[in-house]
């Protein structure tokens, strides 16, 4: 059996030494198209700090890691498959054949379609290359506008801070991680941010970047601003990388369909990571969840079944719970499922800015389904434990309509159920 890994990424590396330990003998090829050994993008920030060099983003740590668990490691770009004849083609004009195929690319960043997006001093914050590229524009001093504060543009705003930049952030939406905190939360995390010395716009875009005898670039804002930087940092988004799969029978919406055991709409094809879409632990509804831990978790799954699993013994996973656990600037807030309720459900909300903690609950019945919190650092982990296991609240719902906070005291107790 032969199995191909497209993505070497957490997804790619996981999966491959999931396959080497489930089925030892057969030949697993690893496929990146990134000059660097597997890396975790996750690592970029601190790396952007100073506090790890290029090495510290390794995935494994030993020269010869992959090479010990013959696992074969292959550069390029996967850019067609051909699912009746197993075949993919590469970059180079190469095909390889597969008995079974794991689709683990991932995303990439979006450039919006803004003139002058295309300058050097123009970055997205994705790969170790960008990692580069930043570091050489944002020395102490320099001004830096990011386009985006979303999940990746809060992750990165710290880092920027360290290496001594004037940081501008500007952002389409009323606050702060828009897609992922309610309006109480984004917001504290906006005056939050703007305490720490970042100067903060929100429901602003980029309409247009030129070259000036004053700076770098000249951005033009759509509230009417121009502002001089050195560095645009594009953080707007990301789209599954999924081009080479158009014109298979796989389906694609946003990413790649998944079904439970993590295989496509083409049997002996499977995804994992950022760019597979997965039935959500509520709803079914295909879900990208773009975080490390999923795509590790779906690695495994996908890997396992690739190896033989079938039937009654395949590996399935729960279903996917949207978890985004944030470090903006030192404020930490985290959010999980449906964190902006569902229809016909209740919610609670209680915010204590001065001490930057805040809290939101929502119900459907008595099962919580969502939660956002800031500040909130002990015991988050109880949050994730009730709503990923759908915990029956009983008499707890209305404790905690009433005291929000008491959430981890509510997880003790619904594990006793009779208490
Ligand atoms: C700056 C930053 C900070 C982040 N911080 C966090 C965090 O704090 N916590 C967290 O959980 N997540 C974080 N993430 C997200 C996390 O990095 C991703 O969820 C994770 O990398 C997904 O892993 P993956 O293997 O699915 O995809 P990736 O890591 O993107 O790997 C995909 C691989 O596929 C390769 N590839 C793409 N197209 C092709 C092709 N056609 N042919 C062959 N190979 C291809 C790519 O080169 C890449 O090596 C962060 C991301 C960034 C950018």
């Amino acid at each position: 059996m032969k199995h191909i890994i497209l993505g070497n990424g957490p997804a790619g590396v996981v999966a491959a030494e999931t396959l080497r330990r489930a089925a030892p003998g057969d030949d697993i090829l690893l496929v990146g198209n990134e000059a660097e050994p597997p890396y975790s993008r996750m690592a970029i920030p601190y790396l952007l700090e100073g506090n790890i060099d290029e090495s510290g983003t390794y995935l494994r740590k030993s020269a010869d890691h992959f090479d010990s668990l013959h696992i074969s490691q292959y550069r390029g770009r996967a850019v067609a498959l051909n699912t009746d004849k197993k075949t993919v083609l590469f970059d180079d004009g190469h095909f390889e054949d597969y008995d079974r195929l794991l689709i683990a690319t991932g995303s990439h960043p979006v450039r919006p379609p803004i003139p002058g997006i295309d300058l050097p001093e123009v970055q997205t914050c994705w790969t170790l290359s960008d990692a580069r590229a930043i570091a050489q524009l944002a020395k102490p001093g320099s001004r830096v506008l990011q386009l985006g504060a979303g999940f990746i543009g809060c992750i990165i705003m710290e880092a920027l801070a360290k290496r001594g930049a004037q940081l501008t952030v500007v952002e389409v939406g009323d606050r702060l991680v828009p897609r992922m905190m309610t309006p109480e939360a984004g917001g504290m995390i906006k005056r939050w941010v703007e305490k720490q010395g970042v100067r903060v716009l929100t429901r602003a875009g980029v309409e247009f970047i030129s070259r000036s005898e004053s700076a770098p670039l000249t951005v033009a804002l759509s509230n009417g601003e121009k502002l001089d930087c050195d560095l645009l940092i594009v953080a707007a988004g990301v789209a599954p990388n999924v081009a080479f799969l158009e014109g298979t029978t796989v389906h694609v919406a946003k990413g790649v369909l998944v079904d439970d055991t993590m295989q496509t709409s083409v049997p002996g094809v499977y995804a994992a990571g950022d760019v597979a879409e997965a039935p959500d632990l509520f709803s079914g509804r295909h879900l990208v969840a773009a975080i490390q831990p999923n795509a590790a978790d779906q690695a495994r799954v996908a890997a396992l079944n690739m190896a033989g699993g079938a039937g009654k013994s395949a590996a399935r996973m729960k279903g996917v719970l949207a978890i985004n656990v944030l470090d903006s600037m030192g404020m930490i807030s985290s959010s999980f499922g449906e964190w902006q309720g569902v229809p016909g459900g209740d919610g609670v909300e209680q915010a204590d800015e001065a001490n930057g903690r805040y809290i939101s609950l929502q119900f459907n019945g008595d099962v919580l389904v969502g939660a956002t919190s800031v500040g909130l650092t002990e015991h988050v982990g109880a949050l994730r434990g009730l709503i990923q296991g759908k915990m029956k609240l009983g008499v707890w719902k209305q404790k905690l309509l009433e005291t929000p906070t008491r959430f981890a005291e509510a997880f003790i107790a619904c594990q006793r159920p009779n208490s």
